[in-house]
């Protein structure tokens, strides 16, 4: 059986780690590799390197990190497929998906080639006579990431990505049920002229979480995953002195104003609800519809549109929806299903009964819709992160964007509407982190950052954008005088400019 390898340093190592996980195609439901998971010795391997590392790669000129970010950009277009097709394999979403993601992490390496001017600090000329001020912005030293399935390739390069721009070392800790992906993007970085050790890869569970998190010598820790676990590691990496920022879950509502145009809607929320069989942290799961005619017309449409929706392998060039990441994880989401129905909601699309021909192993499910959800049931409470959709009826906007901001998450969030001063009103009151106006997966584009707010960011900064380099980068503030004649005596009063 292919056995999945940590990188450190450059090269493929098995470390010393006793333990592995198991690997599997979910379309297929087989086991398809073993994952070694690193021992406490072997994350320390790896933090010495990249530790060593940073000497010299921190002292490299940004515009030298810039041409390494610009050949790396290149080969990852150039191997966008077979990188595609690795997620494919491992997650399980359509290749059409998988590439989206590759796109966004692109980005990502995009805005990244412009780190010398992202980095040039400010400066002021004469705060006091003969005084001038400036701040730079310097690299913390060794990074770590730790990463979820659900994005295996766009997530990690959020973080090692621009920290390593901003003249960082990395050690990323990828998800372990997704690992193939980072280690080609790390083949692919060193191709690229990234020196060894600058870059690492371990595998593993919370033993190796818990070796990072303890590091003395790692001085951030990024984390994207689910709320309880992201909690966890912002105590932790706190505790232990780091910088943190660790990004959970989700429950994004879409709020639909009965003035939008319900077949843009329906088109919207199919997508939005169901793409990659709702494993995205940014998937719409609760829309929120203003009035019952909009309710009820809605259901029809949506209803429609998942009649037509073709749930297949990933690879196969037509397919709508894959399998979802594990066997449990399939479980756990007709068991949700269930759930609803005990409490009430009206099931009015059922994709427990999904049957692919020749992949009956395969952990696929369909498309599901509950109807007159309320906020005391437990779909509605938890992140069900499967394709499940819950239609909520509220009377007026005041009413949705009161649901809205008493949910404890607050990742994204969406309003389908025609009418200027609605889209406004929402904008400006809603209590999460990234909004869309007739958009219903507001993303970020990479010069801007992502993160949600609420139980959806554990700390203060965002991902990429102007937030990722705050988040890489110590400022250091220089007050430097040079006057002609430095000595007029001691004095010990409390230095002004004055
Ligand atoms: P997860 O929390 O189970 O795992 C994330 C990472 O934490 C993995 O690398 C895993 O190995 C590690 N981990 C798991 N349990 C641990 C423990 N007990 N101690 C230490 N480390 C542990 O999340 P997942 O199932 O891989 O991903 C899905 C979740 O991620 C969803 O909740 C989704 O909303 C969230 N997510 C959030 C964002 C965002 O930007 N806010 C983006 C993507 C995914």
């Amino acid at each position: 059986m292919k056995q999945v390898q940590h990188f450190i340093n450059g090269q493929y190592s098995k470390g010393n780690g006793q333990r592995t996980g198991d690997v599997f195609n979910p379309a297929l439901g087989q086991k398809t590799k073993d994952v070694c998971f690193a021992s406490v010795d072997d994350v320390h391997t790896a933090v010495c390197v990249a530790k060593d590392a940073f000497l010299k790669w921190s002292k490299t000129t940004p515009l030298k990190r810039a041409r390494i970010l610009f050949k790396f950009n290149e080969l990852l277009r150039q191997h966008i497929d077979e990188l595609a097709a690795l997620l494919t394999e491992e997650h399980g979403k359509v290749l059409s998906d998988a590439k989206g993601e590759m796109i966004r992490g692109i980005e990502v390496v995009e805005y990244a080639c412009g780190i010398p001017s992202l980095l040039r600090g400010q400066f002021a000329e004469n705060v006091g006579t003969h005084v001038d001020s400036y701040s730079i912005p310097q690299a913390l030293g060794v990074c770590a990431g730790i990463t979820p399935f659900n994005f295996p390739a766009m997530v990690p390069m959020w973080m090692f990505v621009m920290a390593i721009a901003c003249g960082n070392t990395f050690v990323l800790k990828p998800s372990e049920r997704c690992p193939s992906v980072s280690l080609r993007l790390a083949e692919l970085f060193k191709e690229a002229g990234l020196p060894d050790g600058v870059f690492n890869v371990v595998h593993g569970d919370k033993e190796a979480v818990d070796a990072i998190l303890q590091h003395p010598d790692i001085k951030a820790v990024s984390f994207v995953g689910s709320t309880p676990i992201a909690k966890y590691i912002y105590t932790e990496a706190a505790n232990h002195g780091k910088r943190v920022q660790a990004l959970g879950g989700a429950k994004n509502h879409c709020v639909v104003m009965p003035d939008a145009d319900l077949n843009v809607v329906a088109d919207g929320l199919v997508g939005a609800a169901y793409g990659s069989s709702g494993q995205r942290c940014m998937a719409i799961s609760v829309a929120v519809a203003v009035g019952d005619i909009v309710a009820d017309q809605l259901v029809e449409k949506i209803k429609e549109r998942v009649e037509k929706l073709k749930i297949a392998p990933g690879t196969e060039a037509d397919s709508d929806m894959g399998p979802v990441i594990t066997k449990q994880h399939l479980e756990r989401i007709q068991s949700y299903i269930d759930t609803g129905i005990n409490e009430d909601a009206a099931l009015m699309i059922d994709g427990r009964d999904c049957q692919v021909p020749d992949h009956e192993d395969g952990f696929f499910i369909g498309a599901s819709l509950f109807d007159n959800v309320t906020r005391d049931m437990k779909i509605y409470q938890d992140e069900i992160f499967g394709p499940v959709l819950c239609l909520m009826r509220a009377p007026d906007l005041k009413t949705a964007i009161q649901i809205i901001d008493e949910n404890p998450y607050g990742n994204g969030t969406a309003i389908y509407t025609q009418h200027g001063a609605t889209a406004h009103e929402f904008v400006s009151n809603i209590q999460v982190g990234m909004v869309g106006v007739n958009v219903p997966i507001p993303v970020p584009m990479s010069f801007f950052s992502f993160g949600g707010w609420k139980q959806s960011l554990f700390g203060d900064t965002h991902t990429h954008g102007s937030e990722g380099i705050r988040f890489y980068t110590k400022l250091k503030n220089v007050t430097a005088r040079w006057p002609e004649q430095l000595t007029s005596g001691a004095s010990l009063k409390m230095p002004t400019m004055e």
